[in-house]
Formats: structure tokens, sequence, C-alpha cells
């Protein structure tokens, strides 16, 4: 898994999250990634430079490494938890104010949600962080 800085046509900077460079590669020529702020399908790649993190190979990853890095990611979200694809749809369509969400969807509903057009990123949210 690694973390990349992208920039959309309107210069928004965002960080994406991918199995590998040539998976963003993949995504991002069928217009797979989309700006979270204002939806445009025009991502590049910002360069390589230290605020480029690299996580480990996703095998060789400690389980605690990912969820430090998903927790920090997540702290800066709010968890709307089973609304996720009810939420991510009403920003997509500018019903509410664009935020950064994160919450539960099933396989089906992010298939959904990428058909749609609607920047989804699966991550493996740690489940202590979910239970209260
Ligand atoms: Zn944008």
């Amino acid at each position: 898994m690694i973390v990349l800085n992208l920039t959309c046509g309107n210069s928004h900077q965002f960080e994406g999250w991918f199995a590998s460079a040539d998976e963003f590669a993949r995504q991002s020529a069928t217009s797979l990634v989309s700006c979270p702020y204002c939806s445009d399908a025009s991502i590049t790649r910002l360069p390589s430079g230290p605020h480029v993190k690299r996580t480990v190979a996703t095998a060789e990853a400690r389980p605690e490494q990912i969820f430090a890095a998903v927790a920090e990611l997540a702290k800066n979200s709010e968890n709307v938890g089973a609304q996720f694809p009810e939420e991510a749809r009403k920003i997509h369509y500018e019903e509410v104010p664009p935020r950064s969400i994160r919450g539960i969807a099933t396989a089906t509903e992010v298939k959904a949600l990428i058909e749609e057009g609607i920047a989804v990123l699966p991550l493996p949210i740690p489940s202590k962080d979910e239970v209260h």
C-alpha cells in the first residue's frame, strides 16, 4: 500500500491510497480517481518528495503500523458509520458541504459508488476504533 500525493485540475491536493503506483496509473487512466473536493477526474501525481509517505509492502507491514497510519487518516474525517454510502452520494451531488467522511460500506456498495464516479478509498479501519 502506498500513499500518493495527488492534485486535480483545480489544484486541490489530496492523498490517495493505492496498492501500487501501477494501480494508481490504471485507476486514473479509467477515471476511477476523482478529486474529493470538486470531483474533477483529471488527477495527476505530485512529484515524489519528502512529504510522500511510502508504507512497507502489505505482506511485510505489521498490523499496528497499518492501523496507526489509518487512524491518523481517520482522525481528520467524520465517522458516519453505516450512513457512509448515503453521505458519500450527498457530498458527490453537492447536497451537503464537502467534507472528509469515513464509515462502513459493503463491497457491493463501494462498487456502486465507484461506478457512479464517487471517490471512495476502501481502508482497513481498525475495529477497536469502531467499537465503543
Ligand atoms: Zn478538485
